[in-house]
């Protein structure tokens, strides 16, 4: 009898996996809570775009995509530096290769990734069901839907619900996963540059950093010439910024350069969330030979190494391959694929733990210019 696959979640690493498991020709439902983003709207101010690298590419690669997603990207070939003062510094990421990260739409992706999905044989998406109860052993889902309760029999569950899983709460409240998460005392919120005159405001050619010390804040262009910028600062600092006068203020004394831009700043920095940023450590992340975590709900990152994503598509990449090595034995698959992911996720987890020093405060002076420059962010 063909084995019975639910996916918890319809994000990235979700969609991106459930075409690799329709290739092996088992039956695959994707369950995601949110409305189908191809047709409904999409959420406010949470991560326009995203910085994908070879390691994403990668995946796309594998399942045929790559071309089409590549399309739309926009190739960062350095960081560019604003100053409050005086000249802009770009700092190519690779001198003398042209090499470059690239900034993509995370909607376009998703959608692209849906889209794949929904035309692989034996895979089926039902979106507005979000997961409420679970049992691991079992295998046993109940999702909240318009609808009322649904329930679904399953044969393996892999969590891809992002880094507040409810497949990993609901393992952590079985005490089958311990797990520990560093939430960082700063957040982000979304902020726009619009096209000028059909024209990119800034050089679409560069990831835009604004480095001030404890904060900072980046850009990143948008096929539509706009940039998304995101600030990242302590927590607390949010709050204090209430009127439109202080906010005003404020960005004309850290960030003159992005005022000229940025006509809507005082409505987005009033109406954009503040976004929380941490750490998630979950051990293991896979139980009774059935049940896995995988991308962001088995080890969310903060974002400043551009890396998430990207190591959310090496996970797929990494399952499928556990799956050839154990010829489709789920029972073997799933812990070989933790061993051999483990020690990867917990380096890029320190790693872009690091690199908010470096991007924040490091990349201003001018001793780090001449030193040791990182390949991303
Ligand atoms: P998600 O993308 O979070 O997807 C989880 C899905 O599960 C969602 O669709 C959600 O609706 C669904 N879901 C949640 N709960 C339930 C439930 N109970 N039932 C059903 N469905 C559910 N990464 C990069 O590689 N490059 C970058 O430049 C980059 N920039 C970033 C910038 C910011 C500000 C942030 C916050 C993150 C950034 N990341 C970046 C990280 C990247 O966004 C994540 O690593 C990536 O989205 C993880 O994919 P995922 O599929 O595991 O989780």
């Amino acid at each position: 009898m063909t084995e019975r696959v639910a996916i918890v979640g319809a994000g990235l690493a979700g969609s991106l996996l459930a075409c690799f498991l329709a290739r092996r020709g088992l039956t695959v439902t994707l369950y995601e809570r949110r409305a189908d983003p191809r047709v409904a709207e999409v959420e406010r101010g949470r991560s326009i775009n995203l910085a994908i690298s070879e390691r994403g590419l990668d995946a796309l690669r594998r399942i045929g995509l790559v071309d089409q997603v590549m399309a739309g990207a926009l190739p960062m070939k350095g960081r560019m530096i604003h100053p409050v003062e005086g000249p802009l510094d770009f700092q190519p990421y690779s001198a003398g290769r042209d090499r470059a990260i690239n900034s993509i739409s995370r909607g376009a992706l998703n959608n692209a990734l849906l889209d794949a999905a929904a035309e692989a044989p034996g895979v089926e998406i039902l979106f507005d069901h979000r997961l409420v109860e679970f049992d691991s052993q079992a295998g046993s889902l109940i999702f909240a839907t318009p609808a009322g309760k649904v329930e679904a029999r399953v044969d393996v569950v892999l969590g891809a619900d992002g880094a507040g899983s409810a497949v990993r709460e609901q393992l952590l409240a079985d005490g089958a996963v311990v797990e520990e998460v560093d939430f960082l005392d700063y957040g982000y919120k979304e902020l726009s540059i619009p096209a000028v005159a059909g024209e990119f405001g800034l050089d679409p050619g560069a990831l835009h950093i604004w480095p001030r010390g404890n904060s900072m804040m980046i850009a990143l262009p948008n096929p539509d010439r706009s940039f998304t910028c995101t600030v990242f600062w302590p927590t607390g600092s949010f709050d204090a910024l209430s009127t439109p006068a202080v906010i005003e203020e404020h960005f004309r004394a850290n960030y003159p350069d992005l005022l000229p831009l940025a006509p809507n700043l005082i409505d987005d920095y009033l109406h954009n969330p503040v976004g929380l940023l941490g750490t998630v450590h979950a051990q293991p992340w896979q139980a009774h030979g059935r049940t896995a975590l995988l991308g962001d709900a088995a080890h969310a990152i903060v974002p400043f190494y551009g890396q998430g994503a990207n190591c959310a598509f090496e996970d797929v990449v990494e399952l499928d391959r556990c799956l050839d090595d154990t010829a489709g034995a789920w029972a073997r698959a799933l812990p070989l694929f933790e061993h051999r992911r483990r020690e990867n996720t917990e380096a890029i987890a320190e790693m872009a733990l690091a690199n908010f020093v470096e991007m924040r405060d490091k990349v201003a002076s001018p001793v780090f210019r001449l030193g040791k420059r990182i390949e991303h962010g």
